[in-house]
């Protein structure tokens, strides 16, 4: 206890005199998450500063050995830096799916080289990296992906599409999930590393709903690749694949409890409902708006503290299991209930793409509401956790 509280001490000196002031206010858009990668742009050079003295620590992925670049620190260890972070605001210093999903798979199943070279360059922000798993034919039913991978003596040829590739036309490099054996499902499936700068790689964007392009088709046309880049065994790529996944929803569950453009800009909900709608005495004008507040506030308390004990709950070093499934439907549909109540404590300012008429601030908002539709399809729909949580929590029948 007493190393932890020395621990917090130190903590909290080191980010009072490392994180940069303007890495202190909230983000307002989407455009300033750090993503890293060989083309990255800064637009704020503090942000770039917040990177490196983070990823010199090690922090970017604090629980990551120290051996491969992360901070080595235990469990509690990092609860506590994520408490002083917290406590100054400090914003992410590096979003990334090398962090989230990738890195976490290859420290489960990766060799001692392939760790050595992707870990360290994914804490340091330097390779980004995107997801080539769902495909015209294979989204929910995954594992019906049909890339082809053949066996080329001294490499694999890939040869196939993928589709809602997030950030394919910015990454450089993929984790891709690939046919091996045509002649079974699940064992016929492999997971292969490559660059997207390989020739034979072409990402194609596609317009979202909210304005934004951030995914991509993904066409693979007689793509070699290292036989090096092959991670796990031959057609066992399916149990990595499903790892990984597990790693991707409790992420994606984080995002209940609110995030970049999720109102922080307006003040949060209440202070949102007292300047659009009125105060009276202190208090929201309207009854059955405070009341809707309440119930959004008390839910998500209520995951967070959810989340945190299923995590202390959890043994050291276990990564998350089948019950990443019940985080991920839930913490999706309740960032989608608070989005809905913003849009109506907003009224007419709710509906604003661009123009004069509208803050930047309410812009964001509406922008992140739309946007939010896709966090319960993304990494597996709602439906698909409740099959999950149905079969492998509550173990009911098929
Ligand atoms: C914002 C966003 C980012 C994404 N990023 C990536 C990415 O980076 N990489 C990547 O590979 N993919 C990505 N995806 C794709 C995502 O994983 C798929 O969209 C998702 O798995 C659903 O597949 P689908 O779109 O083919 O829908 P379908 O599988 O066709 O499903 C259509 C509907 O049928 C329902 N359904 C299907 N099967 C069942 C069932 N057995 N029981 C009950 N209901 C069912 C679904 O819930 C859904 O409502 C992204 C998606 C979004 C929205």
């Amino acid at each position: 206890m007493e190393a932890l509280e020395k621990f917090r001490q130190e903590t909290r000196a080191w980010l009072g005199e490392n994180c940069p002031p303007s890495m202190r206010t909230p983000m307002t858009s989407e455009d300033e998450t750090v993503w890293g990668g060989r083309n990255a742009k800064y637009a704020n050079p503090e942000a770039k500063l917040w990177l490196d003295r983070m990823a010199e620590r090690g922090w970017t992925a604090p629980t990551w050995p120290k051996a491969y670049g992360g901070g080595g620190l235990s469990k509690e260890e990092n609860q506590v830096l994520q408490q002083e972070m917290r406590r100054i605001k400090a914003r992410p210093p590096l979003s990334s799916f090398g962090i989230w999903m990738l890195g976490p798979a290859l420290l489960e199943f990766a060799n001692e080289e392939q760790k050595k070279e992707h870990l360290p360059r994914i804490v340091r922000g330097e390779i980004r990296w995107c997801q080539g798993y769902s495909e015209p034919g294979a989204g929910s039913d995954l594992a019906g992906l049909q890339t082809k991978c053949e066996d080329k003596g001294d490499h694999y040829l890939v040869n196939g599409q993928k589709i809602w590739t997030s950030y394919a036309d910015k990454a450089d490099w993929i984790f891709c999930l690939v046919r091996t054996d045509p002649t079974k499902k699940h064992d016929g499936i492999s997971f292969l590393l490559f660059d997207m700068a390989t020739p034979g790689v072409e990402a194609r964007p596609i317009s979202m709903i909210s304005g934004a392009s951030p995914f991509c088709e993904t066409f693979f046309t007689d793509v070699k690749v290292p036989k090096g880049n092959l991670v796990g065994e031959l057609n066992k790529g399916w149990t990595i694949a499903k790892r990984l996944l597990q790693h991707e929803r409790e992420m994606i569950s984080g995002m209940g409890l609110g995030g970049a453009g999720s109102g922080a800009g307006l003040g949060g909900l209440e202070q949102a409902a007292k300047d659009y709608y009125g105060e009276q005495n202190g208090r929201v004008a309207s009854p059955s708006l405070r009341d809707h507040i309440t119930r959004q506030k008390m839910d998500g308390k209520a995951f967070a503290l959810t989340m945190q004990r299923s995590a202390e709950e959890a043994k050291a070093g276990q990564g998350p299991g089948a019950a990443s499934s019940i985080f991920k439907y839930y913490g999706t549909e309740l960032n989608k209930r608070r989005f809905e109540l913003l849009l109506e404590i907003m009224g007419t300012k709710g509906l604003g793409w661009e123009g004069e008429g509208f803050t930047g601030d309410e812009i964001t908002v509406t922008r992140s509401w739309l946007r939010s539709k896709g966090n319960s399809i993304e990494g597996g729909t709602s439906e698909v956790q409740l099959n999950v949580v149905s079969k492998r929590v509550l173990s009911l029948p098929d």
